[in-house]
């Protein structure tokens, strides 16, 4: 019989505790925030049919072409696992009837995302996103709360000395002349360009301001802005957004190469970024996509999201050294000593989580002392020592393991007795 594989795939993790404490913890900030923004969570399956993300995200974008995990299933269907979580919220709201509906609708999504790429330090294969999408609205007051309930997750987490990427690509209507003007200052330069930008030019033009590679950099580095091209509309969408971030105390930075790597965005795009995270700086990205539902099918529905990369944000917490200390795990441990039946430690555990108390006991018939050890390294406040003599006469002993205090209760008020204890020191 051959050995099960011993380790995880290539680019994909264990989240173990404490770990996944943090996790749970950092995703309860983006539900309480979303909360607060009136947004409420959508769950989409973790894998569609494969023309949802080709249409969803566009041929020619490096998701599509080259990262996503496509394969068909039994019966030949083709498939993918989503690399992202837009055109699946896109697919849902249309499939579900809600333009029709009463407009904004405003979702939030937490789960994981899977994208074929180099794994490194905050690139993985099946990554986390906590995302928010919004239909229905063309305001530019909506791009400054979405804009704002970024800000504002990266606070509530910890991290400091985040910075927000500004830039406007404009619409169909304005974008053709300035795709048009980059391809006749970039097509001159072409043999200067790396290989995939060469590829990418005719179809993509803008996608090469994007690009990290230095020789790139140097090539674009005089081109004119998106914001020097708008129509009318989007210029004053333009100036509204930012007027909007002013007035809220938002500071940004315009950064006219920020163009994003999906092809669906119209209008506001931006990024977040964190210090300490070397190239793989981005921690929250989004932006406007104004023709993404009529290109899906749908009818002319504007929408505006961002998606942050949970990875990457613990992981700039950690190295910022931000990280958290260990929350306690237990309100109650309870030891037993000598011959005391496990049916009776059973009953008091059951007793107390009844009254929502966080409770375990030892089950390796370990020595008190190793027990008290147990409960400590698990946070507990309190420990019930079952000692053979006590429970003998109907009674239990309470320890308070800050101060080593120790009392003894009787057994029929047992339950109250500690939630008073704990009551008095939460
Ligand atoms: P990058 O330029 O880093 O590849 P992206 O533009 O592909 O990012 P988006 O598709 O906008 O990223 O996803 C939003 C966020 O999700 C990113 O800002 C990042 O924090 C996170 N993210 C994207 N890809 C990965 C990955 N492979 N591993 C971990 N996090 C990721
Ligand atoms: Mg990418």
């Amino acid at each position: 019989m051959s050995r099960v594989a011993a380790t995880a795939v290539r680019g994909t993790r264990d989240v173990l505790p404490p770990e996944s404490s943090s996790w749970q913890w950092a995703e309860g900030i983006a539900r309480r925030l979303c909360a607060q923004y009136h947004f409420q969570e959508i769950r989409t399956p973790i894998f569609e049919g494969l023309e949802v993300f080709q249409r969803g995200i566009g041929e020619t974008t490096d998701i599509v072409e080259k990262e996503m995990y496509v394969f068909q299933d039994r019966s030949e269907r083709w498939l993918a696992l989503r690399p992202e979580g837009t055109a699946g919220v896109v697919r849902a709201f249309l499939e579900h009837g809600l333009p029709a509906g009463p407009l904004p609708v405003k979702f939030f999504y937490l789960g994981p995302m899977f994208r074929y790429e180099r794994p490194q330090a905050g690139r993985y294969r099946q990554f986390e996103q906590f995302g928010v999408e919004a239909f229905g609205s063309e305001s530019p007051a909506l791009d400054v709360e979405i804009i704002s309930l970024g800000t504002a997750f990266l606070e509530a987490l910890g991290i400091s000395g985040w910075q927000v990427q500004l830039n406007t690509i404009g619409c169909p209507v304005c974008r053709p002349r300035y795709r048009q003007r980059l391809l006749e200052l970039l097509r001159p330069r072409a043999d200067q360009l790396c290989a995939s930008c060469q590829s990418r030019l005719e179809r993509n033009p803008l996608r090469v301001l994007d690009c990290k590679e230095e020789s790139c950099r140097r090539v674009t580095a005089d081109v004119p802005a998106p914001e020097e091209y708008l129509c009318s509309e989007c210029a004053a969408h333009w100036q509204a957004v930012q007027e909007g971030l002013r007035a809220v105390g938002i500071l940004y930075q315009v950064t006219p190469r920020l163009v994003r790597g999906l092809d669906y965005y119209t209008r506001t795009v931006f990024e977040l970024i964190a210090p300490g995270l070397g190239s793989q700086d981005a921690v929250l990205a989004g932006g406007r996509y104004d023709g993404l539902v009529e290109e899906m099918g749908g009818p002319a529905v504007p929408g505006i999201g961002f998606a942050a990369g949970m990875d990457r944000l613990l992981l700039s917490l950690e190295q910022g050294g931000q990280g958290r200390a260990a929350e306690p795990e237990l309100d109650v441990f309870v030891a037993r000593a000598g011959d005391v039946p496990e049916t009776a430690a059973l009953q008091v555990v059951q007793e107390l989580r009844k009254q929502g108390w966080r409770v375990d006991q030892d089950y390796l018939g370990r020595s008190l002392k190793a027990q008290l050890k147990a409960a400590d390294r698990a946070g507990a406040q309190l420990t019930l020592v079952l000692g053979e003599a006590e429970w003998a006469q109907g009674q239990v002993v309470v320890r308070t393991m800050a101060t080593g205090e120790q009392e003894t209760v009787n057994r029929a008020v047992l339950t109250q007795a500690v939630t008073t204890r704990l009551q008095r020191t939460a």
